[in-house]
Formats: structure tokens, sequence, C-alpha cells
């Protein structure tokens, strides 16, 4: 693919804050976006030249969308692998690809292939019956995590279990195939943020210390307390990740680290990432405007930060209070989304600090 000149049509797959995002970096560049997704209210569609609405498995639609863009990304990993191949197969370069979409979709694909990489994760095993997550628990020690193997996000999906006796109540998740991982027992949990280009050079933004509750990113803070060595070999776990996948665009990979600093991986997006969002505000390029300079063939910008930061997320009716209450140095995104349900992710504030 030849690097794509202002003008040019990138397809988006997927109608979220990602893709609005990106789109608003895309259209600084001079590129127009094209978006396809199911939702008619998908807040991409109010920042993109065009929306398509459709089925992730409407093969027509797909066509005719493919037909339009001179290159297709997508802004969530749960784009069926079968929609890749329909806009492949008319002819179209979809970055970052169907490998990284296949191994991040299943979490006993994905902790598999991090193994393959040499990254270390957690003990894992396959669950699919009652009889299966018994076993497993008591291999783990009677303590682990239960979670469906497809479509968990933002904690939803899994079981925290402490005991046998948490056994009960777990026949909702055992529903559908599933995983036990062997719980870990964490200081802190960081991510990298790492875009990689097809020529194979990559650049990483420094890793974020990641604060989540109840399963869901509610806090990033930068610099995160974990030394250069660890720091180093996060990004080199990342770099590693990327390469096995041959990957063009963003890719996030999280980690749990540990008291002696060794890190564990957890899972990965191939995509950009939540606990980069602080990234256009602090660093020389940010992540969205990473991807898309990736995706068109073009060089990497610089990723070096130049701010100390903390970047809030805005969950529910907390985005409606916060511009009555914001001060001059924060910097507001806002998502667009009409409906503040409670969890929901709406928005997102960074506060920034000079480093010195
Ligand atoms: P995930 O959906 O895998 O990103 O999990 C959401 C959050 O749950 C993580 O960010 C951790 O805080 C926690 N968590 C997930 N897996 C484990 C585990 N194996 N051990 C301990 N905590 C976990």
């Amino acid at each position: 693919m030849s690097r794509l000149a202002p003008g040019a049509v990138i397809g988006m797959l997927g109608g979220g804050q990602l893709g609005r995002l990106m789109a608003i970096e895309a259209a600084k560049l001079g590129f127009r976006v094209h978006t396809y997704c199911p939702e008619t209210n998908a807040p991409a569609a109010q920042v993109s030249s065009k929306t398509v609405f459709g089925a992730y498995d409407d093969a027509e639609k797909l066509k005719a969308f493919a037909a339009e863009c001179d290159v297709i990304s997508y802004e969530f990993e749960n784009v069926p692998a079968a929609c890749v191949d329909i806009l492949e197969q008319a002819g179209q370069n979809v970055r970052p690809g169907r490998l990284a979409l296949e191994k991040s979709q299943d979490r006993l694909i994905e902790k598999t292939f991090l193994r393959a990489c040499g990254i270390p994760t957690v003990e894992f095993a396959q669950v699919d019956s009652p009889e299966d997550l018994k076993s497993a628990l008591n291999a783990f020690g009677g303590q682990g995590v239960l979670k469906r193997r497809r479509d968990g996000y933002d904690g939803k999906g899994q079981k925290v279990l402490r005991s046998e006796a948490d056994l009960d109540g777990t026949e909702g998740l055992l529903d559908a195939p599933c995983i036990l991982e062997a719980f870990c027992p964490f200081e802190l949990e960081v991510s990298v943020v790492l875009a990689r280009t097809s020529a194979g050079e990559t650049r990483a933004f420094d890793p974020p210390h990641n604060e989540h509750e109840a399963g869901i990113l509610r806090r990033c803070h930068l610099p995160a307390p974990i030394s250069e060595e660890t720091a180093r070999n996060a990004v080199a776990a990342t770099k590693a990740l990327a390469d096995a996948l041959a990957y063009v665009g963003v890719l996030a990979l999280e980690f749990f680290v540990l008291k002696d600093g060794h890190l564990i991986a957890n899972e990965f997006a191939p995509r950009v990432h939540n606990s980069g969002h602080w990234t256009p505000e602090a660093c020389m390029t940010g992540q969205f405007e990473q991807h898309v300079r990736a995706i068109a063939d073009w060089p990497l910008g610089p990723a070096d930060r130049l701010f100390d930061v903390e970047m809030h997320n805005l969950l529910g009716e907390e985005v409606l209070e916060l511009p009555r209450t914001i001060s001059g140095d924060a910097r507001f995104v806002a998502y667009g989304k009409s409906e503040p349900r409670p969890g929901r992710k709406m928005g997102h504030v960074t506060y920034r600090k000079l480093r010195n």
C-alpha cells in the first residue's frame, strides 16, 4: 500500500468513542472517515464524513462500503473475523488485520498466544462445565477469576471466586465457554500503548498506572510508580506481541505488576485504548493520530511525554456535573452519548502538570 494522501477515505468498523476520537484526528490530517456500524445513534457518526448503518454479516453492504475506502480499520475487537474476510476479498487492506482480531477475541486463544510470544500470563484452564470449574479451582488453590472466553469487557462476564462457596451463582457464566484464571496478587496495573508501522517501526507511550473499580478503568496516573527496568520490560513485551502479529496501528497490552516488579500480561486490545486517552493532551503525538499515521503508511510521530498526568474517566452522570466544576487547566473530552446510564463511559478529563 502506498502512503495515503489527504482526501483519502479511511473506513472504520465500529461507531463508539474510539472511532469518534480517531475520526477527529483523521480529519485534522485531511482524511475522510467513513464509519460502518449497526447502531444508529453512534458517537462516531456525529463526526464522520459518512456513516453506513449495517450488520457485520451483511456481505453486500460491507462490499459496497469497501469500494469507497482506501484503507479500513476497526475500533473494537469484537468485529467478526468473517467480516474482515469479506472486506479483504473485496480487495481492501484491513489494518491491524485479521490475526490480531482472532487472537484477542477469545481469552483462551489470547493467553495461549501471549505465552507463545514469551510473555508471562497467570495460570489458566479451559472451563466448559461445572466439573471443569471445580477441578481448576482446586488446582489454583481455591481462588481464581472465572471469565467468559468471548465478549467480555469492563469486568462484565466474569466473577472472582474466593472459595468453593462462590461456585454458587456461576451457572449463568457457564452457559458459554469460559476460562478460570489463577488469582494474581498484583501491586498495581499498567499498560503499554504502542504503535507499529507496516515496516516494523514502533513507538510506545510511557506506561500509565491504571486504577480499576469493579472491572472498569477509572483513572490513569503518569508517571507510574514502577522502575525504569519494569517499564522497559513492559514495552519490550508489547513490541514482541506487535511483531508476532505483524501489526499495523496502535495496540495496547495490559499488565499486572507484582511486588518484585515482575510483569504478568492480562490481555491486549487490537486498537487504541482507554488507558491512552491522556496521550493527545500530554505527548508529542497522541494515540489516535498515531493510529491514523500507521494505517495510512505515514511515519509515526514521537511519543515523548511532556506532562505528568492524571486522567479520569467520566461514568454516567459525572459527565453532566463536570462542566459546572471544571477548572481552567483541566482538558475535557465528551463522547456525544445521549443517555448517561450508570457505569457508561461518557467522557474523560485530563489534568496536566509540566514535567521538570
Ligand atoms: P479484564 O476484563 O481481564 O481486563 O479484567 C478486569 C479487571 O479485573 C482487571 O483489570 C483486574 O483489575 C481484575 N482481574 C482480572 N483478572 C484477574 C486475575 N487473574 N487476578 C486478579 N485480578 C484480576
